[in-house]
């Protein structure tokens, strides 16, 4: 084939970022039925459509020797996926330094935590958006807080690395800040703050209910003495964290909407259905799963599709802006 990247030349783009990190949706299907995400939503992306995870596999080896050095397996729910952990144990034997991370509903994860710690799973990110089970079930439309709240247990027994993101609902979670800044100081977690964002069709959720972080913020100062924290290098993300005053954790705010971080977005997303997506809110997409199953086509033309997609990779808050809403649904993007 032609000429190929030298491996460890990185992808950058027109506005001088560079990839460093990969999010991956291994499948659409979840267990859960989010009002902001799905509520209502049954239909599935059918099995053929959904990349192997052989093919999820040559994807992230020609990723990876392009400099990304994390990725994130995500969904749909993960674990909802047959395989899903000799899955993780194969990539981490195939690549033993990546920052692999998963995020999860953790209802379905228990049985495998300790398969996450042989995998050495840098970290797991836990969607909880309630701590009280009769608020867990309108939100999922599921009685399973007891089972999530089970994962967060016993990760924190693993020592696994514990991030706790709960979307912001304005009059349905924001009066469980106290309980919420209370899990924080008493669990060496960060819990993190996601502002609702107009993702998907089939959203239930309404755009008047947003609840702004600066709101949030001034909501939580009035609860706790908050210490803003740089996050280090290998913690490095969107959120902008604080410390609590003799806190075992922290609280974080993640403002995709209010404080937009495009300028230092370092993200590719695979979708579960194949297709690269170089920023969350442009639903432009590359199919990379028709060209790795094309006979003449393959890996060396995935690259050249890949390199080429994340040099135009845009800046999300102005397609955002200008659109209003995403039309590709969070689960089979996957966040
Ligand atoms: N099922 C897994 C989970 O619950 O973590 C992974 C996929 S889920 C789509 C990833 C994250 O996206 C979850 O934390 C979920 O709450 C969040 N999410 C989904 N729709 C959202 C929206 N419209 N705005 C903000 N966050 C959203």
């Amino acid at each position: 084939m032609s000429e190929q990247r030298p491996p460890g030349t990185r992808f950058s783009d027109t506005h001088g970022r560079e990839v460093r990190y990969l999010r991956v949706s291994v499948t659409d299907r979840c267990n859960l039925r989010c009002l902001y995400c799905r509520g209502g939503m049954e239909t599935f992306i059918p099995h053929s459509r959904i990349l192997r995870y052989e093919e999820l596999e040559r994807l992230i080896d020609l990723i990876t020797t392009h400099g990304v050095e994390k990725v994130r397996l995500t969904g749909g729910e993960p674990f909802a996926r047959k395989g899903f952990t000799d899955f993780l144990l194969d990539l981490r034997a195939r690549h033993p330094a990546l920052d692999i991370r998963i995020t999860t509903n953790g209802t379905l994860a228990l049985p495998h935590i300790d398969a996450l710690r042989r995998a050495g799973v840098n970290a797991v990110n836990l969607s909880l958006d309630t701590l009280d089970r009769a608020t867990y079930e309108r939100i999922t439309g599921r009685d399973l807080f007891a089972k999530t709240r089970d994962c967060l247990d016993a990760l924190l027994e693993a020592r696994i690395p514990l991030k706790i993101n709960a979307v912001a609902l304005r009059g349905v979670n924001d009066h469980e800040l106290p309980a919420f800044v209370e899990l924080a100081a008493t669990h060496p977690v960060d819990v993190r703050f996601i502002e609702f964002m107009p993702v998907g069709e089939g959203s239930r959720w309404r755009p008047e209910r947003f609840w702004p972080a600066s709101e949030i913020l001034a909501d939580l100062s009035r609860l706790a003495a908050l210490r803003p924290v740089q996050n280090t290098a290998r913690s490095a993300g969107p959120a902008r964290m604080y410390a609590l005053a003799g806190g075992l954790g922290r609280i974080g705010l993640i403002t995709p909407l209010s404080h937009h971080f495009c300028g230092v977005c370092n993200r590719l997303r695979i979708t579960s259905d194949g297709r690269l997506r170089t920023c969350l809110f442009a639903d432009r997409e590359y199919r990379l799963r028709a060209i790795l199953r094309h006979p003449r086509l393959g890996p060396d033309v995935a690259l050249r599709v890949i390199e080429s997609a994340a040099r135009r990779k845009p800046l999300g808050a102005d397609i955002l802006n200008e659109q209003g809403s995403v039309r590709r649904r969070m689960i089979s993007i996957g966040g």
